[in-house]
């Protein structure tokens, strides 16, 4: 079975068939990693993005990748944390890491590097969040045995990747 990775870094300067952007509703932009992709991507993202006419929490939608080494931008819209209760935050995560992948597989793409989606400025305790998104993408693997698909989680910072370490224990 293919396995999951890790790295730490910024993921606008990263290789793969998709990145994934931890993006808002209105897919027009925002800080953190949506602001620094827009930003590399260059103006052409946000003209496409404008025609895609926003994103549910939880969902997820396709654009070329423009400027960026990544061939496309996968953008999900993670849940505001203090918006919901536990179980429903949980959902709204994992649903986020399936629909991107199950839509990185409809477009034929084998590599996928996701930022820590909602663990920014929408505030999912970190812990928890890498919790979602390890078992998810593990789950996800596990149901679609005969598909290639490598699954790279990015962690910004040190802090971030020292959780990402002890979640992939964790699933192995
Ligand atoms: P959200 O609104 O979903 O919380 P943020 O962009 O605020 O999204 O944060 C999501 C995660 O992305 C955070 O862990 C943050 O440290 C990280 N991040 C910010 N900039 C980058 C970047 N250039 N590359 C990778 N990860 C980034």
């Amino acid at each position: 079975m293919a396995e999951i990775k890790i790295v730490q870094g910024d993921i606008t300067k990263m290789k793969a068939d998709a990145i994934v952007n931890a993006a808002n509703k209105s897919l027009l932009g925002g800080g953190g990693v949506d602001g620094a992709i827009h930003a590399a991507a260059g103006p052409e993202l946000l003209e496409e993005c404008r025609a895609l006419h926003g994103c549910e929490t939880g969902e997820a939608k396709i654009t070329k990748g423009y400027n960026l080494p990544a061939k496309y931008i996968i953008h999900t819209v993670g849940p505001i944390y203090r918006f919901h209760d536990q179980a429903e935050n949980k959902r709204l995560l994992s649903n986020c890491y399936n629909n991107s992948l199950n839509l990185a597989k409809k477009y034929d793409l084998h590599s996928i590097i996701f930022s820590s989606i909602s663990t920014g400025v929408y505030a999912y305790p970190a812990e928890q969040a890498a919790e979602v998104a390890f078992s998810t993408a593990k789950k996800w693997l596990l149901d679609h045995p005969d598909y290639e698909m490598e699954i790279t989680m990015c962690a910004f910072d040190h802090q971030m990747y020292r959780i990402f370490t002890q979640e992939l224990a964790k699933i192995n």
